[in-house]
Formats: structure tokens, C-alpha cells, sequence
């Protein structure tokens, strides 16, 4: 048998454990030995029954007495209880629905029992503990590993398997080079997964997790930085910093750029007068005041005779920024256009025409931006905002549609914390807008039980008689038979019918046409609408200074970073604004998340509790896919990842890569699935 036999050979596999194994990806050995845990549960060992602590406890007893009875409270539920001894005491143990353990187990027999001592329904006692019968194993502290489950695949089935494979483990072989497995003090790969699977002691257990966390982080950053430096080394266009220029642009403005957008912009102005191509993440929370910055490096690019084109996510936020930045740019000689996919043909036409002569600076647009009938002129620069929207292909199209390697600026309202940023962008170079600009009210946050709608509804209602306009969010938009979860369509139906007879609300969502799309927002804009029934396209970037309520429906179906986002879409004007979260829930941990809105405005924070609470794959979505190859690591282990970062940085600058042909093609895999480039 070898790590490439299948496990067909194992005894105890037929076709139906064939097939299961097959569910779970398991069809060779070496596949079943890379199945880790999903946890390991440790059992105290303990000497004597006078030691028993609650909580989970193995040792050794003797059956005294064991019977079988029926509940009186429920005639169903079968009860079978032992009381089990040694020489410094007796425990009572409790197992329901298993009648056929008082045959099992045999009075005046030793066994090895592991289960939780806890109290239930008003006495201590040992529940459902298993046994074994006394074996030679030494008698050491027990950890279980418990495997991810299906029906059909248990863990015990999984740990017979696997205890049938442990000499082949050695055949393993290791993708970390041996220096580094040496001077880190790391388990050789083989080690490590044999202990995961029988792991004797917590120490050895944490060694071989760690040594397989270091791997798994290792070959991330490794390639981060191997991306980087390809990146580096290609030329970029030279966008000549002309500080005249920036002045200009600042004076056109009717307010101040806060320090901490001067600073971005300086860095991000200097990197694009580089040769190297930029790659900067741009940072900063809801309503910071990113897209000026961005703005400011379209101008300079113009002024070296570069295109720039700036990618958004939704149609609104095109149009917004598109209509927001206009007057800006012409002022200070820019033509821009908005390119989206919903345009009439003639215009489309007309404005691919623009671009690809060069009459167009600025392009800003939605996807549209990357299909393939687009052809720029001289782009220089690429900007994409809200970039965890976008995958990682569309990233790279639409900088593919640069004649020579253009400049890119990302930027994202929704934080990465440091240690995560390093393992998945490798060296990306990140610049963070850390304040607001001055004189921003904070938003006043609320979780609201139904039973005090009325008294919210007639607080809005005030608010709309003084001139403020409301958004609500529902997060579908038809009705469906979701119990509890709101619909535009339905909410619109109702407000109008009821409460808000007398206002005028808009209702928008994804589905609407693009002219019925701009018309509305437009609407709303102008003070047409009191209030606008909307679903999540209103998420990212909407300004509309004068509306000052956000009511969110079914709050607990958004993530934290999202609806932190909605609530960003007020408070960007003179009024005091209010945001309210309403939720049909009562589950505890839900209700908690939410108030963390409550608590806090800081979006770093909130996506810290969100990556806590929902893990990263959840929140960054699609672009950090490399993120699934971290099984077992832990990215805020700051101190591990700190660790790995050196010794990738160090192990790139004095081999060559090539030489290992394992990690090679580690790197190579990864390349096409993290968002580094
Ligand atoms: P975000 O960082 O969320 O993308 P925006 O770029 O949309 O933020 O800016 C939000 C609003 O703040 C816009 O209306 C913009 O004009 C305004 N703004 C940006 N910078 C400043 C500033 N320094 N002072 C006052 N208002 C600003
Ligand atoms: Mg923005």
C-alpha cells in the first residue's frame, strides 16, 4: 500500500463506504490522511473517582449494577443507568435511548469510560459516556480527534480507517524546504499528520498543528511575494507628479482635504511617478472620502496623457461617481464618460468611440469596463473601487486592457486587519484614510423588536415633516415564503397602504431597468421622494446628504461590514441621522452581532467581529479564495504569521524557487485562486 492506493484496500470499505469516502473527497490514502479533524475533544484522565471534576472526563471503573427503564414523563424514552465504581468512590452514569447497552455492559466487568460529567435536570451525573473495554494502551490523557461527519461517514468509521493507514504516513513528504523546517523547530509533515490523528498530549498535538499552520501560511505568502516581485520588475508608465497640478484640483473643492486624504494621496501620487507599477490598497471607512483621492491620481494621469478608468460595482454607484466627478474634471480640462452594460447602442457606440480615440480621460463604469469591445487609449491607470466585489479575473482583465502595465489603485471600505492583509495580499502596499471628514454627526444605532415599530415609524414620520428622507432595506425583493424576512415589493405595498400613506416613496432594486434605476435615485435625490424602499444595491457609495434615516429590515440576514455600509449611506449631511435595525430574532448571538452597531461606528472594529463571528471566506468573499487553503491556520495568530513572513521574505531573496519543484507548484496553484495581483 502506498499514499496513491486507493482506499478501496482498506478492510472495512465496500462500495457504499466507497462511495461516502468519495463524497467527502477522500479516494486515495494520502487524501484520508489529509482529512483533518475538525476538532479534538481532550479527556481529562483521571486516577480515581473521588478526583471526577464536571466537565469531560475519562477513567477507569467497575460496573456495580447496570438497568434499563422506561421514563414516567415520556413514555417513549428508554433510560439506562450504571453505577460505576473503584476503590475511592461511586458515580452514577446516564444514557437514554440506548436500551441495549444494559446488555453491553456486564456487571463486575472494567471498563475505560469518556463523557462529559455535567449536571442535567437537577443532578450531577455522567451523560452517555462511551467505554471501552480495558485494553494494554497505556493509560494516557485521551484526545479524540472528531472528524467532519456525514451520515454514513462517523468518526469512529474514520479513525478505524485511518489507524489501518499510519505506516504509510511516512511516506509523506514535506513541500517546506528542510532548512526551514529545521531552524523553525517544525515537525516533518509525516509527524505532524500522524499526530493529528493520534495525538497523545496537547503539546504534541499544538507542535503538529503548528508546524502544519506554518506551512499553510508559508506557501500563501510565498505566493504574495513571488507576485510582488513580478511585479516590480515589469515597467510601468511614468505619471509625473506636478504638485501645481494637485493644488489646482484641491482649489476647486469647496472644502478641505482632511490630513489623513492628503497623506494617501501624496503616497499614491509618488508611486505612480515610479517606473514600477503601483498596487495599492486603499483603505478607509465609509464616507472618508476615497473617491478624491482616486480623482486626484485620473488627473495627474491626464496630465502625462494617460487614460484612467475607474470600475465600481453597481450601476447607481457608476452614475453617482460618474455625475459627482463631471464637473470636477471638466473644470480643470478632463472629459470623462460613464460606460455601463444597460445603455442605448448608439450611445454605447458612440462612447466606445471616445475611449478608444483617446478624446476621453476618464472612464468610469460598472463590469462594462472589462468587455472585451472596450478598447482604451493609453491607459495608465486603473481604479477599482469597492474591489471586494470584484473577483480576481476582473481585477486582471481589465488591467490586461493596458497596452503596457498600468498603475492600480483598489480600494474597499471594508478593513482588512493587518495580519490578514499580509497573508493574503503578500506585500500589497496598503494606505488607510483613518478619520472623517470634519463635522460628521455619528450615526444614532438601534436594534428594534417590532412591538416598538410605531413609535420608530412616528419618530420618521416627524423627521420627514421637517424636509429628511428615509432609506428602507429589505434584503429580498419579492415576497417569498422565508418566514420573517421582508420584501421590497411587499414593505413598498404596506408603507404605502398604511403608515406612510401620505409620503412619497420610491421603490428600487437590481431587477429594474437602468433608466427606471436613475430616475428613481434621481428622484430621491432631488427631494421628489420622502422616502426610498430599496434593497442592497443601495449598499455601497449612494450619497444623499439630505437623507438622514436608515431602516433595515431582517438586519440579521446582512454581515456587519454590509451593514455598516448601509448605514454609511446617511450622515453625510447637516442632519442628525438615525439608523434602525429591525429583526424578528431572538437567537442571542445574532442580537449580539447586531449591537456591536450600536456600540461602535468604527468599520475596522466591525470587520474584526464579523471575521470572528463569520470567517473570513464569508466576508471577503471571492477575493480571497486562497484563504480555503488555510485548513488549520489561524490568520490572527499575528505572531506565527509574523514568523512565516520573515522566513518566506528571507527564503525568496537567496533561492530559487524552481529548485522546489513541490512548493513550485504550491505557488503556482495559489497564483490563479488569491487576489494578489
Ligand atoms: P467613500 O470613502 O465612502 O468612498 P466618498 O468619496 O464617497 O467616500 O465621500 C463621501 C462624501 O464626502 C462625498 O460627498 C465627498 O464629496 C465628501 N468629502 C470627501 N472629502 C471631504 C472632505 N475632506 N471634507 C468634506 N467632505 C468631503
Ligand atoms: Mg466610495
Amino acid at each position: 500500500m502506498t499514499t496513491k492506493s486507493s482506499v478501496s484496500r482498506l478492510k472495512g470499505v465496500g462500495p457504499i463506504l466507497e462511495k461516502a469516502l468519495a463524497g467527502a473527497g477522500i479516494f486515495t490514502i494520502a487524501d484520508l490522511l489529509n482529512y483533518y479533524p475538525r476538532r479534538w475533544d481532550s479527556y481529562l484522565a483521571i486516577k480515581s473517582i473521588r478526583d471526577i471534576q464536571p466537565g469531560l472526563v475519562s477513567f477507569e471503573a467497575k460496573v456495580e449494577r447496570v438497568a434499563m427503564r422506561m421514563s414516567h414523563r415520556n413514555r417513549r424514552l428508554t433510560i439506562t443507568e450504571a453505577i460505576l465504581s473503584d476503590s475511592t468512590g461511586t458515580i452514577k452514569a446516564i444514557w437514554f435511548n440506548q436500551p441495549y447497552l444494559a446488555q453491553t455492559l456486564v456487571a463486575n466487568n472494567t471498563y475505560r469510560f469518556r463523557g462529559n460529567y455535567e449536571y442535567k435536570n437537577g443532578y450531577i451525573s455522567l451523560q452517555a459516556p462511551t467505554f471501552d473495554k480495558l485494553t494494554t494502551r497505556p493509560f494516557k490523557q485521551d484526545i479524540i480527534p472528531i472528524y467532519p461527519e456525514t451520515k454514513q461517514l462517523t468518526s469512529t468509521i474514520i479513525r478505524k480507517l485511518i489507524a489501518q493507514c499510519m505506516d504509510v504516513s511516512d511516506q509523506l513528504e514535506d513541500s517546506l524546504p528542510d532548512a526551514i523546517v529545521k531552524d523553525h523547530e517544525l515537525l516533518p509533515k509525516s509527524a505532524s499528520i500522524r499526530i493529528l490523528h493520534t495525538a497523545e498530549s496537547e503539546a504534541q498535538l499544538d507542535s503538529a498543528k503548528r508546524s502544519i499552520s506554518f506551512e499553510e501560511i508559508f506557501e500563501l505568502v510565498l505566493t504574495g511575494l513571488v507576485i510582488k516581485r513580478n511585479i516590480k520588475t515589469s515597467k510601468a508608465v511614468e505619471i509625473v507628479y506636478k504638485p501645481e497640478v494637485a493644488q489646482k484640483f484641491v482649489g476647486l473643492l469647496d472644502f478641505e482635504l482632511t490630513p489623513a486624504q492628503k497623506k494617501a494621496a501624496h503616497t499614491i501620487l509618488e508611486d505612480i511617478s515610479k517606473d514600477s507599477p503601483m498596487n495599492r490598497l486603499l483603505e478607509g471607512d465609509v464616507g472618508s472620502g476615497k473617491t478624491l483621492v482616486a480623482l486626484m491620481a485620473c488627473v495627474m494621469a491626464k496630465q502625462s496623457g494617460y487614460q484612467s478608468a475607474i470600475m465600481v460595482p453597481t450601476e447607481i454607484l457608476a452614475r453617482q461617481h460618474f455625475l459627482g466627478s463631471q464637473k470636477l474634471l471638466e473644470d480643470i480640462g478632463m472629459k470623462s464618460v460613464l460606460l455601463i452594460s444597460d445603455m442605448k447602442k448608439s450611445d454605447r457606440a458612440s462612447t466606445l468611440e471616445l475611449i478608444k480615440s483617446g478624446e476621453v480621460d476618464c472612464v468610469v463604469g460598472t463590469h462594462a469596463l472589462i468587455s472585451s469591445a472596450v478598447e482604451y487609449h493609453n491607459l495608465g491607470l486603473v481604479v477599482v473601487d469597492e474591489q471586494h466585489r470584484f473577483g480576481v479575473n476582473q481585477r486582471s482583465t481589465l488591467k490586461g486592457k493596458a497596452s503596457s502595465m498600468p498603475h492600480v489603485l483598489t480600494m474597499t471600505a471594508t478593513p482588512i486587519p493587518r495580519s490578514l492583509a499580509l497573508v493574503v495580499y503578500g506585500d500589497l502596499d496598503v494606505s488607510i484614510i483613518d478619520e472623517l471628514p470634519p463635522g460628521r454627526k455619528p450615526i444614532t444605532t438601534k436594534v428594534v423588536k417590532d412591538k416598538d415599530r410605531i413609535h420608530v415609524y412616528k419618530h420618521i414620520d416627524s423627521l420627514i415633516e421637517q424636509g429628511q428622507q428615509a432609506f428602507v432595506v429589505c434584503p429580498l425583493i419579492s415576497e417569498s415564503d422565508k418566514l420573517g424576512v421582508k420584501s421590497v415589493e411587499g414593505e413598498f405595498r404596506v408603507l404605502q397602504q398604511s403608515v406612510f400613506r401620505h409620503r412619497r416613496i420610491g421603490l428600487i432594486h437590481g431587477k429594474l431597468k437602468s433608466d427606471e434605476k436613475t430616475q428613481i435615485m434621481g428622484d430621491f435625490k432631488a427631494g421628489r421622494l420622502d422616502m426610498l424602499v430599496a434593497t442592497s444595491v443601495i449598499e455601497v457609495g449612494v450619497d444623499i446628504p439630505n437623507a438622514s434615516i436608515m431602516l433595515i429590515e431582517s438586519a440579521e440576514r446582512f454581515g456587519l461590514a454590509a451593514l455598516h455600509q448601509l448605514r454609511g449611506r446617511v450622515g453625510r449631511g447637516k442632519h442628525q441621522s438615525h439608523c434602525y435595525l429591525f429583526t424578528p430574532s431572538d437567537n442571542p448571538a445574532s442580537l449580539k452581532r447586531l449591537e456591536a452597531l450600536e456600540k461602535t461606528s468604527d468599520g475596522f472594529r466591525l470587520a474584526q467581529i464579523d471575521l470572528e463571528t463569520r470567517g473570513p471566506g464569508e466576508i471577503y468573499g471571492t477575493m480571497q479564495h486562497g484563504l480555503l487553503n488555510l485548513r488549520l491556520a489561524d490568520i490572527f495568530d499575528h505572531q506565527l504569521v509574523a514568523e512565516v513572513k520573515k522566513a518566506a521574505t528571507a527564503f525568496i531573496d537567496k533561492h530559487n524557487l524552481l529548485e522546489y519543484s513541490q512548493l513550485a507548484e504550491k505557488v503556482n496553484s495559489l497564483k490563479s485562486i488569491t487576489s494578489l495581483d
